[in-house]
């Protein structure tokens, strides 16, 4: 008989419930023996791999008998040179997912809470209940972030806030200046997550000069990620910019190898690739574009978006309209775990796949109010 292992597990983690990823290709495939799926679920960049990343991760393969760079030199490097910062700002993850469940290990404690808003990256909450310690979920305004509200939320038991901007799964954006008139407001020893995994698809013009305030915030953690813009999301590879001491406490917690040589040879390539980034941007643009019409157009409501997905609003229930689409082949993703009750959030594709995705919805929507 074994014994009971949940009960062994620390009060944290008993609380945890799995995250939810969006349902994978080959899985729908297997259950309902569909081909030419459209996947919409995970921002993922639909443009495939760049030329320069596929030939760096030619010349890996003969090496992977061998343990990774483990201090991840040559990107910590071309980072530094991209952004003119220093190497020793830079800590690396196995996706910025890493990064951020880094940070909370290092620094909150089952005595601490954690502030972030309703509605936020579902990854703030699970690595909060993992340590134990107590997560504030600010409600939201307008879907997105009330700054004002969570900086009324800092007790003395806050250690950690984390921001996404924009915001997933509702594509909401705070602007530069709102966002340095909050960092003026927390105290010192209170550390800001700056979770800018969409910074890339932000248009030039509004994107904050968020790195230039790590001097002035030494509270301050900007984390960024490989997986979206740049297109290597299987590869898993983020980093965070930050005092090089708060770097320094990442760089002990973290795992040895948390990088794999594809991973940062992939990375470093990418970075390197500007025509696939700029192709990566507009296309997005261009097709982000094409969903907001088609859904105005269509009386369909949604959640303005500087990412590269959208949220709707349904007045179907939100899980049948996912069911109906899985059977027509396109996956979205469900929204309802993030308190977005009405909502399914698609990401922006192809334009075939956008277009696949629009006549199936319609069809879906025209055959549950036949219903
Ligand atoms: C996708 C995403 C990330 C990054 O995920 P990784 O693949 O682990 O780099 C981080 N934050 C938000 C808000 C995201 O949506």
């Amino acid at each position: 008989m074994s014994c009971d292992f949940f009960a062994l597990a620390n009060t944290g983690v008993q609380g945890l419930h799995p995250y939810q990823a969006g349902k994978p290709t080959d899985e729908l495939e297997r259950e309902l023996g569909l081909t030419n799926i459209v996947k919409l679920a995970s921002n993922e960049n639909p443009l495939g791999v760049g030329e320069l990343v596929k030939a760096a991760l030619e010349q890996q393969l003969a090496g992977i008998t061998r343990y990774p760079d483990a201090n991840g030199f040559y990107l910590k490097q071309a980072l530094a040179d991209k952004y003119d910062l220093a190497p020793a700002l830079f800590t690396l993850g196995n996706g910025s997912n890493d990064v951020l469940e880094l940070i909370a290990r290092s620094f909150v404690t089952p005595e601490h809470e954690v502030i972030f808003a309703q509605h936020a990256f579902v990854v703030y909450p699970l690595v909060t209940q993992a340590i134990g310690a107590t997560g504030v979920a600010v409600p939201a305004k307008d879907w997105g972030h009330d700054l004002p509200a969570m900086l009324a939320a800092i007790t003395e038991r806050t250690r950690l806030i984390f921001i996404a901007n924009p915001n997933n799964p509702t594509g909401t954006f705070l602007t530069a200046e709102a966002l340095y008139a909050f960092l003026t407001q927390v105290p010192k020893e209170v550390i800001v997550v700056l979770d800018e995994a969409y910074f890339e698809y932000v248009d030039k013009e509004l994107q904050a000069p968020s790195i230039t305030w790590l001097t002035e915030f030494s509270n301050l953690i900007i984390t960024r990620t490989f997986s979206k813009a740049y297109g290597l999301a299987g590869l898993r590879v983020g980093y965070s910019m930050s005092h090089p001491d708060i770097a320094d406490i990442l760089n002990r917690v973290r795992q040895p190898f948390n990088c794999n040589s594809f991973a940062l040879a992939a990375a470093q390539a990418a970075l390197s690739d500007h025509d696939f980034l700029t192709a990566s941007v507009a296309l997005n643009n261009q097709q982000r574009a094409v969903l907001e019409t088609f859904f105005s157009d269509q009386g369909i409501g949604y959640i303005p978006s500087k990412g590269n997905f959208i949220t709707v609003e349904l007045t179907q229930d939100p899980a049948a309209v996912y069911q109906a689409l899985l059977h027509k082949g396109v996956i979205v993703r469900p929204v309802a775990g993030y308190g977005l009750t009405k909502h399914l959030r698609v990401s922006i594709g192809t334009a075939l796949e956008n277009e696949t995705f629009m006549q199936a919805l319609l069809a879906v929507l025209i055959e549950l109010d036949a219903q």
